[in-house]
């Protein structure tokens, strides 16, 4: 807990470090961390989380921050550590490819919740390196990355990650076990990349879905040709929370081939 006193936390990097040995130790565990495993972790922040991973001992792990007030304490308390290494970044000017080199990788991370989702959505354009995710977020967002169709947790962010992951929800996080305690509720979910990746244009998908959940209330004869969606077997009539993933998907290549 010395590290976490001598660092004044920042509001604009959403630091809510991690207090509770319990709940570390329970996301490290659903990594499931082996010998061989190259792990990216977002956010080191004091390096809570790190500790616990580096103590099981895996080939590697990149640790990306991007709060230059938090390196001197990083790099003094893991100088030991012959396998971890800093980088000193921003986690979107990350390329995840030169990290892994070819091997697979598992990310983790008590994310910064201000933009967890960017983060869930740049990680489906990235799946083919990727073995395994852990992350903490808002519950609220946990609870849209399970959501079923017709409830109004479905979301884009829904279906877009419900494409190309099984997500399981881990559990629940309460403020109190943090550093400051943020305003919500957390929750630790874990995502494994689907072994078949349904769609090919991963970007011109995601424009599409999102172009679908405009206007969510809308017929969806109002934003598709009707002759498609009888193709995809879909009532032009139907609403588009009212669509399963796999409907999503067999509209979304239906239409993909009628434009090509
Ligand atoms: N892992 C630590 C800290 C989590 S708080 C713990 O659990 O205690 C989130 C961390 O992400 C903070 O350290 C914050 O500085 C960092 N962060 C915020 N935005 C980031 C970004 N875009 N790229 C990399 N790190 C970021």
């Amino acid at each position: 807990m010395d590290n976490n006193q001598k660092f004044k936390t920042k509001k604009r990097f959403g630091q809510h470090l991690l207090i509770s040995e319990g709940v570390i130790q329970k996301i490290v565990d659903e990594i499931e961390i082996i010998d061989n495993d190259v792990i990216v972790e977002i956010g080191v922040g004091t390096g809570q989380l790190t500790e616990e991973i580096l103590k099981r001992n895996p080939k590697l792990v990149y640790g990306i921050e991007l709060d230059k007030t938090a390196y001197p304490i990083i790099e003094e308390r893991f100088k030991n550590y012959k396998n971890f290494h800093l980088i000193k970044e921003d986690y979107f000017n990350v390329n995840l490819y030169d990290l892994a080199k070819g091997e697979p990788i598992k990310l983790v991370g008590n994310l910064p919740y201000n933009v967890s989702s960017l983060i869930l959505v740049d990680t489906a354009f990235k799946i083919d390196i990727i073995q395994l995710m852990v992350f903490m977020i808002q519950k609220e967002v946990a609870l849209k990355l399970i959501a079923k169709p017709k409830s109004k947790e479905y979301t884009f962010l829904s279906v877009f990650i419900q494409t190309f992951f099984e997500i399981k929800y881990i559990m629940s996080v309460p403020a109190r076990f943090f550093s400051p305690p943020p305003k919500v509720t957390s929750a630790v979910v874990k995502l494994i990349p689907k072994k078949d990746i349904p769609v090919k244009d991963i970007k011109e998908y995601k424009n599409f879905v999102s172009k679908l959940f405009s206007q969510r209330r809308k017929m969806l004869r109002t934003k598709i040709d009707e002759n498609i969606l009888l193709e995809a077997g879909i009532k032009p009539t139907a609403r588009t929370e009212e669509l399963s993933v796999s409907e999503f998907i067999k509209l979304f290549n239906i239409y993909k081939n009628s434009h090509s």
